[in-house]
């Protein structure tokens, strides 16, 4: 029955297809309309002139029915000519302009039809062939989409009306053959209309599936963030921002969930939040912006109780309890604002809270305004400050417990700008890493480094191995193993020369490739290095899997140094473990000599810290020679 259904044309069709039909229609009608307004403003003159010639073969009557019957279809014809043209250029849109446009295309094969069989009957009457009506039919039947239930019925009728007016003259009798030729045009226009339809039918299914498919999100099916930009444009230029905000909401914690959980529970969990997005702002814009990143625009008004759903609508499993949103705010000031933008202070304002547990809330205001343009200064001109070589690199020496003489420097990068002057690290190493671009500075600092280890080579210096951060990300943006060789090549530098300091944050990330990664560099020859062990992101296990050469204390030991015993014990009982699984301590952080001589004495063998040097520029390190402090 369904297939019947289908087959006649009666099931509903989504929008999207029906605007394909009537796009097919307009254009194929666009043509139609063209060449009769030509042939017939051509038969109307024609007409004229035989007139004017003053033939009066035909009556005046004959003359004016005719005429008539011409201006019909220019008339028809200019009318779909401007439907077809408004349409497929989009200066009419919408279903009712659609059902208006369609229905004048419907008089005009109405029109068409009896035309073509006026002409033809009239051809026949005089012996003549019904080419007219032919055409007419394969036009209305054949080249136009109509459901297959309203082609066969008129098709039929037709065929039906045009033979009995044919059966009108007794001069001439419908021959045999004449009733084979109708039946078999009358069989092969239906053939023809069901086989166009069903292809057509199933063209724009396909396209609407690829629609489908470019406004959605792979992971979550809910719209992506390119149709949420247009759809918010449109919506604020229609309705200007009068109680409109734009919201930027980021999982908690997302990446330990990830690192706890795995790969497919962490996906589970972005569309669990999703889908909470989806039923929470039903009525508004919405979609997911970057990995667990969303947008929505909503109303100002109805946003408490938003909130408020987000919270407790959490799903009552455990886990995902512990996962919490985290939402920055902006209120557009001016109808024209780029979505991009706005959702760009949104997340400014949501990356404000991202370290404070007890805020879950922030909106953005004026105050940030500066620190929001530095920060989309950063993002957007970090090529740039490569290339053009505002990317600095200080060293900050390292030196050995017992004589104090240097033997290694820490790469520290800065970014002397020549609009903002003097950036650290804490301004552009968030910003970079939280748009992901933290692979172009690491890139550049890495083969910066290498060059000036190469120059010192040439100058004959004394050369001490030389350690760069490595960030997490690093080891998903960069092929970090296949940089530090290349470089080393490039450069020609013995690989002991150049440490991998990676923080303890990025060890518990996607384990199998960072433990890959690893390997690759000690199998270089590069050694590894623990940063900021202890600072609290994670647990002793990471000794134990990964293969580090060095392990670098972190300074909030030696805070409040002084006058703190259980800090002692804690520095002591870690670098004894240390060294009885075979790994080498520095101490990061050491501002005196107090706390020097002390990691001395309980066996740390390497120093770093303010009171031997800050980082400094490598000039200044080879001005002061070996000794520090
Ligand atoms: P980090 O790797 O833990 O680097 C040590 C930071 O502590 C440096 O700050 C250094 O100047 C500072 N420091 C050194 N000695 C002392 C001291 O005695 N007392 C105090 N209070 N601080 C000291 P800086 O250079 O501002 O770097 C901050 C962080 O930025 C670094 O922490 C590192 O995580 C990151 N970073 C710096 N350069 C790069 C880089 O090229 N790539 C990546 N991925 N991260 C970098
Ligand atoms: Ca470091
Ligand atoms: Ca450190």
């Amino acid at each position: 029955m369904k297939k019947v259904y289908k087959w006649l044309g009666l099931e509903k069709h989504e929008d999207f297809v029906n605007e394909y039909f009537a796009v097919a229609n307009f254009r194929a009608s666009l043509y139609m309309s063209i060449v009769i307004i030509v042939l017939e403003g051509w038969m109307i003159l024609s007409l004229a002139i035989r007139w004017l010639s003053g033939d009066r073969t035909r009556t005046t009557d004959w003359y004016v029915s005719h005429v008539t019957w011409y201006g019909i279809m220019i008339v028809s014809a200019v009318m779909v000519l401007y439907f077809s043209l408004g349409y497929l250029k989009k200066r009419l849109t919408g279903p009712f302009m659609r059902f208006i446009g369609q229905s004048v295309l419907a008089a005009f094969a109405l029109v068409s039809l009896s035309f073509g069989m006026n002409v033809s009957i009239s051809d026949y009457s005089r012996g003549e062939q019904i080419l007219c009506f032919v055409m007419m039919v394969i036009y209305v039947i054949g080249l136009l989409n109509w459901r297959p239930v309203i082609a066969i019925t008129t098709a039929t009728a037709a065929y039906l009306v045009f033979y009995h007016r044919m059966g009108q003259f007794p001069m001439h009798p419908i021959s045999y053959a004449t009733k084979v030729n109708l039946f078999t045009l009358w069989v092969s226009n239906v053939m023809l209309s069901l086989s166009v339809y069903q292809q057509r039918l199933s063209e724009a299914e396909k396209e609407n599936e690829l629609e489908k498919a470019s406004v959605r999100d792979d992971l979550t099916g809910i719209p992506n963030f390119p149709t949420f930009r247009t759809k918010a444009a449109r919506l604020l230029q229609e309705n200007g921002v009068d109680d409109r905000i734009f919201l930027f909401l980021d999982i908690a914690n997302f990446k330990s969930y990830n690192e706890k959980y795995g790969f497919e529970m962490g996906n589970e969990c972005i569309r669990d939040i999703a889908r909470l997005i989806s039923q929470v702002f039903e009525e508004d814009l919405y979609a997911r912006f970057s990995d667990d990143h969303f947008v929505v625009l909503t109303r100002r008004s109805r946003l408490d109780g938003k909130l408020r759903q987000l919270q407790l609508n959490g799903s009552g499993d455990q886990d995902v309890n512990q996962i919490s949103l985290k939402v920055g705010a902006y209120e557009p000031r001016h109808q024209d604002v780029d979505p991009s933008i706005a959702c760009d202070h949104a997340r400014y304002a949501c990356s404000m809270i991202k370290k404070h547990y007890d805020h879950d809330y922030c909106e953005y205001d004026r105050e940030m305004d500066a620190g929001f343009r530095r920060r989309q200064y950063i993002v957007t001109h970090i090529e740039e400050a490569v290339e053009k070589g505002y990317i600095r690199v200080f060293y900050q020496p390292v030196v050995t417990a017992k004589d104090r003489t240097l033997c290694g420097l820490e790469a520290l990068a800065r970014w002397v700008d020549p609009i903002y002057g003097f950036l650290s690290p804490a301004d552009f190493i968030p910003a970079l890493e939280e748009y992901r671009l933290i692979g172009k500075l690491d890139k550049a600092v890495i083969e910066i480094v290498c060059r000036d280890l190469q120059e010192s080579i040439t100058d004959n210096r004394r050369v001490v191995p030389v350690s760069v951060n490595i960030s997490r990300l690093d080891f998903e943006l960069l092929n970090v193993p296949a940089l530090f060789r290349s470089c080393l090549e490039n450069f020609e530098i013995q690989p002991h020369f150049l440490h991998a300091e990676i923080t303890e944050s990025a060890l518990v990330l996607s384990e199998g490739v960072l433990k890959k990664a690893t390997d690759q560099l000690k199998e270089l020859g590069s050694q590894l290095w623990l940063d900021d062990f202890g600072s609290g992101y994670s647990s002793l296990n990471v000794l134990k899997d990964y293969d580090f050469d060095v392990m670098k204390i972190d300074m909030s030991f030696l805070k409040n140094f002084e006058g703190n015993e259980k800090s002692r014990t804690i520095l002591k009982s870690i670098t004894a473990m240390a060294s009885l699984i075979g790994m080498r301590t520095v101490c990061e952080g050491v501002e005196t000599a107090e706390a020097a001589d002390f990691l001395t004495q309980i066996g740390c063998e390497r120093l770093q810290g303010y009171y031997f040097g800050k980082p400094m520029p490598l000039s200044e390190i080879w001005e002061k020679g070996e000794h520090f402090a």
